[in-house]
């Protein structure tokens, strides 16, 4: 059987790079990271399950997309509404994930759990299906890094915010607009 590995993420060049510079694999960021993002070796995934391949860049606009178009309603408003003021400021928004399938995700967290050699230590990066905040629509992950900064300064105008301190490329809707988004977690997880 052909092994295509199929990126998840494109995600942040800069918290790849600095993450390389991590002594040990358990340290790295790995959600979105380009340097060792996750994957899936599951070739039977595809656009259906809110697969997004790696180096595509998707914008939050694509609504014909499996992965955009399975947000919940209130969340992708949010991130076109920030998107759009964004691009006032010069700083465009790409999606690097969005809605997965259930069997994606689980997808994701057999191959962290590999990657990382226990089920455990797995589960601070890639969260099971059942608890996945990308599979009930509820995050998206948005790129790159300009984006990421212009979204913590700004999201929570749109009710947006930074769930993990280690991942600065996710984003849900956990705060009114205008209000103050919660401490965050160090990771997920924890
Ligand atoms: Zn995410």
């Amino acid at each position: 059987m052909s092994k295509k590995r199929t990126a998840v993420i494109l995600g942040i060049v800069l918290v790849g790079v600095v993450a390389a510079g991590a002594t040990t694999p358990a340290a790295l960021p790995r959600e979105n990271a380009v340097a060792g993002g996750l994957w899936t070796a599951d070739d039977t995934l595809g656009e259906a399950d809110g697969l997004i391949e790696e180096g595509e860049a998707v914008s939050p606009f694509a609504d014909d997309l499996p992965a955009i178009a399975n947000l919940d309603p209130e969340l992708r408003s949010a991130m076109q509404n920030a998107a759009r003021a964004a691009i006032d400021d010069g700083i465009e928004f790409v999606v690097t994930s969005g809605w997965r399938s259930a069997a994606y995700q689980q997808s994701l967290l057999d191959a962290a759990v590999i990657e990382y050699g226990s089920a455990e230590a797995a589960g601070e990066f890639v969260l099971s299906p059942e608890e996945s905040e990308h599979v009930t629509g509820d995050a998206v992950d948005i790129g790159r890094t300009d984006a990421d900064s212009w979204l913590s300064q700004h999201g929570a105008a749109y009710g947006l915010c930074q769930i993990y301190a280690n991942e600065m490329w996710h984003f849900e809707l956990a705060t009114s607009p205008g209000g103050d988004c919660p401490a965050q977690l160090s990771h997920a997880g924890g």
